[in-house]
């Protein structure tokens, strides 16, 4: 087998996933071969995943979303888990988690990631939990035994929550919401119950020899995230954090890739130094947050929450989103869900990317206000983040064809189009001119990723469901806890 990405951008190669990567971003393979080579960014891209069309994780790049995927002890089948990837795909995500844990793990799994064009990532322990009776009977083996497996079978990212040690969990004591994430919740528990050190900390380097062989990107859990805002950056956090930048430059030393995650439940104002510190304390690993929700009283509303804090996370640095959906919380998410949530978070990203002056970024707002201004109701559409929202909102009071070429819509009502006032002004006078150019997003220097879907596929790309699995439209298509406090 080649070496990781890593190994071989040490080695000066620009790997054809370099080239691709390079022409989506519209940035120069060897930029992007720096990147990789100095663990700024990810490709996460196992040996075994043939379906994977490249992409990459690094704050240089456009910024990244995730959706979580998976069935539970009580839901869902193949076919059921095959339209959760489909609609993931579909409305935008650059990445996908299988968080499953409960019947047909590996028929999923493989079939996950024989169908995924976006990289797979998983969370080994939560299967490894479904092989013991109880959460102290877990064993260094074990766990080692389901990480090569899932692997094996292609995974291009794995969640491991190697920096949960047992000294920092007395500095949990006194928390509000105390271990919010699953994987530190069993972490903590085995090593109460064993009076033992974290298995997947004394046995790091092992799971990097794993992850050299098939070129897996470590996702280094924060096991010890704040499940509230009162028990944000508190001491546990930031112990546990230190933990991961030791680790993230033992995997390095493997030429191993890594990523960390980060909160979770974050006020506001603290959500830059979050980033700022995960970037030194990591060394410029790319950061992947899980949120943070920035404030806790809107159950219902947290893709909102969390979206205004991983915009606010995306403009400081951070790297990739995991999204959270409107049932955050309260309950399993359904196919609506998944899209609000897909669409909140990618307005995060870009939000973020606007406003940290990433090139080009601006060129897809630039290109939709000039639809928008121009009365090109169909070239709005197209460029919508959402297109088939858009279209369905304005068509739900002016359905017609002509309506399309209206120089007015149902909101403000003919006699009180601004737009078409102001144009009229313009003509009037002659020394207004209407904008009658057009950006040409072909050109822009963020390329493909400003094309909605962002970042992602566009919809053509969207691999064909099987046969006999239709499409998800209202049906049941359950994510997992971004934010792991349920
Ligand atoms: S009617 Fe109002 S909302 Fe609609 S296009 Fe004109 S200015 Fe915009």
């Amino acid at each position: 087998m080649p070496g990781t990405q890593l190994a071989r951008a040490r080695a000066g190669e620009v790997t054809p996933a370099m080239k691709r990567v390079a022409d989506r971003e519209n940035r120069e393979p060897e930029f992007v071969r720096e990147q990789v080579a100095e663990g700024q960014a990810v490709i996460p891209a196992n040996h075994g995943h043939d379906a994977l069309d490249p992409m990459i994780i690094g704050r240089e790049f456009a910024t990244k979303v995730n959706a979580n995927i998976g069935n539970s002890e009580t839901t869902s089948d193949l076919a059921g888990e095959l339209e959760k990837l489909h609609a993931a795909v579909h409305y935008g995500a650059d990445t996908v988690m299988d968080l499953s844990t409960g019947s047909n793990l590996d028929e999923i799994r493989e079939a996950n990631v024989a169908h995924s064009p976006v990289p797979v990532g998983t969370v080994p322990i939560y299967e490894a939990v479904t092989q013991v009776d109880d959460v102290a009977d877990l064993t260094p083996e074990l766990l080692l035994d389901v990480i090569e497996k899932q692997a094996e079978q292609g995974v291009d990212y794995q969640t491991i929550h190697a920096g949960v040690l047992a000294e920092h969990l007395p500095l949990t004591d006194g928390r509000k919401t105390g271990i919010v994430s699953r994987g530190g919740s069993i972490l903590a528990q085995w090593m109460e119950e064993n009076g033992e050190q974290n298995p997947l900390y004394t046995h790091f380097e092992d799971i990097c020899e794993i992850f050299a062989e098939h070129d897996v990107t470590f996702s280094l859990g924060d096991g010890l995230r704040p499940g509230s805002l009162a028990d944000a950056s508190d001491d546990a956090q930031f112990a546990e954090l230190d933990t991961l930048g030791e680790l993230t430059r033992v995997a390095w030393d493997h030429d191993v890739q890594v990523m960390v995650e980060g909160p979770g439940h974050v006020p506001m104002d603290e959500v830059a130094d979050n980033v700022e510190r995960q970037q030194e304390v990591c060394d410029g690993a790319p950061f992947y947050l899980l949120g943070p929700l920035v404030t806790d009283v809107a159950p219902g509303y947290d893709h909102i929450t969390s979206a205004i804090g991983a915009t606010e996370a995306a403009r400081a640095g951070a790297a990739m989103l995991c999204y959270v959906t409107p049932k955050e919380h309260l309950g399993l998410p359904e196919a609506e869900d998944v899209r609000d949530g897909l669409a909140a978070y990618r307005i995060a990203a870009h939000a973020g990317d606007v406003a940290a002056g990433k090139p080009g970024a601006r060129d897809w707002d630039d290109a939709l206000s000039e639809a928008r201004y121009q009365f090109d109701w169909r070239r709005q559409f197209d460029l919508a983040l959402d297109p088939e929202r858009a279209r369905d909102f304005h068509d739900q009071t002016l359905p017609g064809d002509n309506y399309k070429e209206a120089r007015f819509c149902s909101m403000c009502g003919v006699e009180f189009c601004s737009m078409r006032i102001d144009q009229d002004a313009r003509d009037a006078d002659g020394e207004m001119e209407a904008i009658d150019d057009e950006t040409d997003l072909s050109e822009s220097a963020a390329a493909e990723v400003n094309l909605p879907p962002t970042g992602s596929h566009d919809t053509s790309d969207v691999p064909d469901l099987p046969e006999g699995v239709e499409p998800v439209h209202g049906d049941e298509a359950d994510g997992e806890s971004a934010t792991g406090d349920d």
